[in-house]
This record gives structure tokens, C-alpha cells and sequence, in this order.
């Protein structure tokens, strides 16, 4: 374990943006995890937990504290009757882990095939994809208590997930547990999930796990951008939830608008707002709206700053607003604004 001085959330990021870092650590055992966190306590740091840097935009000044990366990433499988209990270390590459559980035919992560990040990281968000999402399969998580430092174990109950949401994202709970495993129940002859209509359509009925796990990094590499081309953070902004009124208000407006119904509201789609608001394409300071994606801002430049993102997206939820009458909410956190 060796506490690193000149590191950049630059270089830990796939937006490939971000100031400098005071302190930034790999930790691999709770033992290392304990030490960091006196070593933070005793210097008085506030402690920011960091997995593949996937889904934040950290601001271009200093932080002036301690990044944690928990790098433990082991993987066991647990047989009882039709269900398989399969515990990924924290660090563990999320796709690696839907990798081995298809490869064992096992079911319920096959729609979350290459996602970026780690496995410790799929809860704090819901990660979901194609019709699928972390609360589906999810049966418990370990994680390490920074405040009162000690061990804490999370039920699905008590992780509270919603769209995008976790109980991690709470303002009383961010950053005071740092997850070292997580637990998913996945079922061994269970049908693959090909409820999302691209997916029913590229792939049909009767589709195995490994047809659907590659119909849909097919559709992904298709749809959005590669982090190793282009910076980004995937989706930049959440679809807004309407009721039913707003949908009414929206259709009658907008005869293309694409609404979909979300358990007893609807979702409107932020990137046919986004796009039918010109955005599409469009750049500005280095930063712009991905032309595949306009759901995706990407680091077109290569050198545009975090102040540029920020920018840009506020623009794009001021013209939203003003347009559809819907606030965006951005999906990607923002550290150290
Ligand atoms: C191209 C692209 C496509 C994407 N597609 C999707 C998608 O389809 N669906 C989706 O839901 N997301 C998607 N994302 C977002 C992202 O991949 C996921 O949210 C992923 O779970 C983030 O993992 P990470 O390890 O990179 O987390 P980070 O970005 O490093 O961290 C995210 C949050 O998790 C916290 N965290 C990380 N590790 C731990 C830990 N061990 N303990 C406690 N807290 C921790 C961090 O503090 C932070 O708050 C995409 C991103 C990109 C770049």
C-alpha cells in the first residue's frame, strides 16, 4: 500500500477530466482500509471512495483530501438448489463478473453485459441497462463503516434502490461506507431477459444468455461512445419522470414525443429532448453532445476542463426547460464542485 501524492482525477476517470488529488490510495484487505481511514481521521481529510471513475465529473481544482480505490477483486460462486449466490470483490471489473456468471449459465445479469466500472460500484447507482437493473438479482452487500469503523452488512431493503438511486447517493450516507463485496442471487435455468424492444428484436425468442449478452454489447459498441476513443461518463442526464398530466401537456405539443410508462408514472426520454432541442452533435469549449448519443457529452478535445462540461450541460437543461417545460437532472455526480 503506498499513499500517492501527484496523482489527477484526470488519469482516474474515463471522462479523462479533473484536478489534482492531495492523497490517493489502492487498498486490497479491510486491514489496509482501516489504516487509511486513521491516517484521514488523524489529518483531518475528508475521504472520497473511487471505483473505475465512470459516472462523476470531478472539478479542475485540488482535492483536497484522500481517494480510496478498493482494488480486492474476487469472485465465488455459491450453489443452493436452483439459485447461485455470487460474490464479487468490490474491485472486481463489472463485466468481467456478467462475463462469468453467462459463461456459467447463470441468469440475471445478462442485459448489464459492458457496463463500465467496477462491482462495488453497481449499487450505489442501480447500474441498469435493456430492462434490466442491480436491484433485480441483488441479495446483499458488505461494506466498511468509515464513521464508526466497523463492518456493515446491506440487505436489498436496506440499500433502498430506486431509478439510479441507493441509499449510498443519500446526502447523511455519501461517502461513509466504502463496499468491499457484493451478492448477487442469479437463477441456473432461468429464461434470459429480452423484455427491452431492441434487444427482443436483434435477438428473438428462445435466445440463449450468450446471444443475449452479445446482441447487447453489439448494440452498445453500436449506440455509445467508447471510453478509450472519446471521454465521457455514459448518460450525462437521468430521463425526467413525469405524471400523467405532463404527458398529456407533452403529446399534445409534440406528436413525436417519445414517453414511455414507468411503474404508475412515465419517463420521458432526455435524449429525444435533448436532440429534438438541436443539441445533437453540437460542441462548444472542447465539450460537446455525442453525435450517436445525445444523451452522452463527451470530452471532444481531449482538453476540455470541467468547468467547460458543466457549462454545457446547464445550457442544455436551461433550453430543456425552456422548451419542454421538464428540469433535467443530471445522472453523473459532480466531486469536488
Ligand atoms: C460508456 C459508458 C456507458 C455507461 N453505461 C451505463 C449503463 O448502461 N447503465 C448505468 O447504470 N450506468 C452506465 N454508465 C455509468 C457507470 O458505468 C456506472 O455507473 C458504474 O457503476 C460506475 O462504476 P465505477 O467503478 O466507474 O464507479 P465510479 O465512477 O468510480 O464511482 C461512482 C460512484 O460510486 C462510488 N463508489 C465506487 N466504488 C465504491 C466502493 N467500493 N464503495 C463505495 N462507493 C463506491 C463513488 O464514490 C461514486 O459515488 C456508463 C458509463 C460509461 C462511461
Amino acid at each position: 500500500m503506498k499513499i500517492i501524492e501527484d496523482k489527477k482525477f484526470k488519469d482516474l476517470t474515463t471522462f479523462r477530466i479533473g484536478g489534482k488529488i492531495k492523497y490517493y490510495v489502492e487498498v486490497k484487505s479491510e486491514g489496509e482500509i482501516r489504516e487509511m481511514i486513521r491516517f484521514a481521521k488523524t489529518n483531518n481529510l475528508p475521504i472520497f471512495i473511487v471505483g473505475d471513475g465512470s459516472d462523476f465529473l470531478a472539478s479542475d481544482r485540488k482535492y483536497e483530501g484522500l481517494v480510496i480505490k478498493y482494488t480486492g477483486d474476487g469472485l465465488k460462486f455459491e450453489v443452493q438448489d436452483s439459485e447461485v449466490f455470487v460474490t464479487a470483490g468490490a474491485g472486481l471489473n463489472w463485466d468481467k463478473l456478467v462475463e462469468e456468471t453467462v459463461k456459467r449459465n447463470l441468469q440475471g445479469l445478462e442485459c448489464l453485459s459492458g457496463v463500465p466500472g467496477t462491482a462495488g460500484a453497481a449499487p450505489i447507482q442501480n447500474m441498469g441497462a435493456y430492462g434490466q437493473e442491480v436491484a433485480d438479482t441483488f441479495y446483499k452487500l458488505e461494506a466498511y463503516d468509515i464513521q464508526n469503523e466497523e463492518h456493515k452488512t446491506f440487505t436489498k431493503e436496506d440499500c433502498k434502490f430506486g431509478y439510479r438511486e441507493s441509499v449510498f447517493k443519500d446526502k447523511e450516507n455519501w461517502q461513509k461506507y466504502l463496499i468491499i463485496s457484493v451478492t448477487f442471487k442469479l437463477s441456473k435455468d432461468g429464461k434470459p431477459n429480452t423484455s427491452y424492444e431492441s434487444l427482443k428484436n436483434s435477438v428473438g425468442e428462445g435466445a440463449t444468455l450468450q446471444e443475449v449478452r452479445k446482441a447487447v454489447l453489439k448494440t452498445r459498441k453500436e449506440k455509445l461512445e467508447d471510453p478509450k476513443e472519446v471521454g465521457n461518463a455514459g448518460s450525462f442526464f437521468k430521463n425526467p419522470v413525469i405524471d400523467v398530466d405532463e404527458k398529456v401537456r407533452i403529446e399534445k405539443e409534440f406528436a413525436d414525443a417519445k414517453i414511455f410508462p414507468f411503474k404508475n408514472m412515465y419517463k420521458v426520454s432526455a435524449a429525444w429532448m435533448i436532440e429534438r432541442a438541436g443539441w445533437k452533435g453540437k460542441s462548444e469549449d472542447g465539450v460537446a453532445v455525442s453525435p450517436k448519443h445525445a444523451l452522452i457529452l463527451i470530452n471532444k478535445s481531449g482538453y476540455a476542463s470541467a468547468e467547460d462540461v458543466y457549462k454545457l450541460s446547464e445550457m442544455i437543461i436551461k433550453d430543456v426547460s425552456e422548451k419542454f417545460g421538464v428540469k433535467l437532472e443530471r445522472e453523473v455526480q459532480l466531486i469536488n464542485f
